[in-house]
């Protein structure tokens, strides 16, 4: 079923609630059904969905396949093969004072609920949450970005045709349907974009008691401090300029170990011409940015510096070419805002100490990012840097390891998920107890606790 604007969230919703509380999700059947229809989504639909990517953000057919729909057909593959041994109940050991009983704990569905996606990986963004939310037995309501309008049309025309319609929604729109949406009673809502919005979010969901998860943004710091420069640097440029800048792990500054700045520079404008060719506009492998919007915004940004390389660009195509910035003060505004776009600020460092100071006095990052060979370097950032996630010598690639939890933490998100992660996150964990009656061994419990049982309580526990 697809809505749009102006038609009831209410009814959606009400809608939804009556497919879970049919118990239709709950059958493992049922889920693995949903799971094979988003992978067989992928495999027929590819075209429409690359095609909807290159017209809302300028992507290669192969960068959307690679960064986008590959992902989220790995997540789904991964849930099918695991689903069995996450949906079963795992035996808990009882205390030798509840004897005879037993019990057991197993995930449960939430119910209906609630996934707002970003523009900048409509898709991967919307439906690798949905995996979760479908694998653990849920319905949801999907609010794809109206700033990614090709996506959000295609992903709502087809989804219905891929996945059980009763227990899926698509809502298109904006603002105002978000706020219509969040009106509604959930069981879970999950949020990926900005801390402004996600602070509203944040609080429609308190309203309502409603268990929240934040995938915020921020700014994501990439530490060099020794290694091959130029295996570095390519490592540098492929995680910042793929979506021409516009991901929400991307390294959004780098600290660099005085005296090697210079080298690394060199580096990475080579980097930057062996990937993009000295004319990146005519690269079809570089992106656009998403609206006039944050295109005036980067522009504005690029006065926080001298410009080492790139600084081009073209408002009626919205293009910014990949820039190296120096010379940043760390008080300028492109150290005070997430960039989220294809500006890299490079400053230098006395070394590690200063690096994590300069960190951990800022709002938690999402990522923080560290090259090094040394391993005490890495244990000492692992120790001492507060992100969402730790990379070594790589960027943006921990998010595509399964078994591990990608989220924020502090100003960067709440929650996590993932894989197994993916499916705890929509699953209420819960306890079990069962006793028979014929042995009534809690008589020695119950009052009155009169010398004996009081004697002998005292000792069992
Ligand atoms: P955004 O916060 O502007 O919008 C996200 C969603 O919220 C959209 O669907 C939008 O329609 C909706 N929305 C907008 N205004 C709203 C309102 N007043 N009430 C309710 N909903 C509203 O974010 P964006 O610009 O789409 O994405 C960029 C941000 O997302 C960046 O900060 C980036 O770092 C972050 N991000 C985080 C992750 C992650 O996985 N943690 C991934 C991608 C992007």
């Amino acid at each position: 079923m697809t809505l749009s604007s102006g038609v009831g969230a209410a009814t959606a919703v009400a809608r939804l609630r009556r497919t879970f509380d049919a118990g239709t999700t709950r059958p493992l059947d049922w889920r693995r059904a949903q799971l094979k229809g988003l992978i067989r989504l992928f495999a027929e639909r590819e075209v429409d969905l690359t095609d909807a990517l290159h017209a809302d953000l300028g992507k290669s057919r192969l960068e959307g396949l690679v960064s986008e729909l590959s992902l989220v057909r790995a997540e789904a593959e991964y849930a099918l093969q695991h689903l069995t041994a996450w949906a079963t109940a795992e035996r808990v050991p009882v205390p030798a004072g509840l004897l005879p009983a037993a019990a057991h704990r197993q995930a449960q569905p939430l119910g209906v609920v609630l996934i707002i996606g970003p523009w900048n990986y409509p898709v991967q963004l919307l439906l690798s949450p949905l995996v979760g939310a479908l694998a653990a037995g849920n319905c949801a309501v999907l609010k794809p970005s109206e700033l990614a309008p090709a996506t959000s049309a295609v992903i709502a025309d087809l989804l219905p045709l891929y996945c059980d319609d009763t227990a899926v929604t698509v809502m298109e729109g904006g603002p105002e349907v978000s706020t219509e949406l969040l009106s509604q009673q959930y069981d879970s809502i999950f949020f990926t974009g900005g801390a402004r919005v996600g602070r509203i979010v944040a609080h429609a969901a308190a309203e309502q008691l409603t268990p929240v998860t934040l995938e915020l943004g921020g700014k994501s710091p990439a530490v060099v401090m020794d290694g091959n420069l130029r295996a570095v640097a390519r490592r540098l440029i492929f995680g910042k300029f793929l979506n021409a800048g516009q991901t929400c792990v991307a390294p959004d500054y780098v600290l660099v170990t005085a005296g090697l700045e210079t080298q690394l520079l060199q580096h990475l404008k080579e980097a930057l011409a062996e990937f993009y060719g000295r004319d990146p506009h005519r690269s079809a492998d570089y992106g656009r940015i998403i609206n006039e919007q944050h295109f005036d915004r980067l522009v504005a940004l690029l006065g926080s510096g001298t410009v080492y390389t790139g600084g081009a660009h073209d408002r009626a195509i919205r293009y910014l070419e990949p820039t190296l910035l120096t010379a940043v003060r760390p008080d300028s505004p492109v150290m005070q805002e997430e960039i989220f776009g294809p500006i890299l600020p490079i400053l230098a460092v006395s070394g590690m100490d200063e690096a994590v100071n300069f960190i951990n006095s800022r709002p938690s990052p999402l990522a923080a990012y560290l090259f090094s060979n040394e391993s005490t370097a890495r244990q000492d950032f692992e120790a001492r840097v507060r992100a969402g996630a730790i990379g070594h010598n790589a960027c943006n690639l921990h998010l595509t390891v399964p078994g591990l939890p990608f989220g924020g933490v502090g100003d960067s998100g709440t929650g996590a998920y993932h894989g197994r992660y993916s499916f705890d996150t929509f699953s209420q964990l819960r306890g079990v107890l069962s006793k028979g009656t014929g042995i009534d061994t809690l008589r020695l419990a119950y009052p009155p606790h009169t010398g004996l049982k009081r004697w002998l309580l005292r000792r069992l526990l």
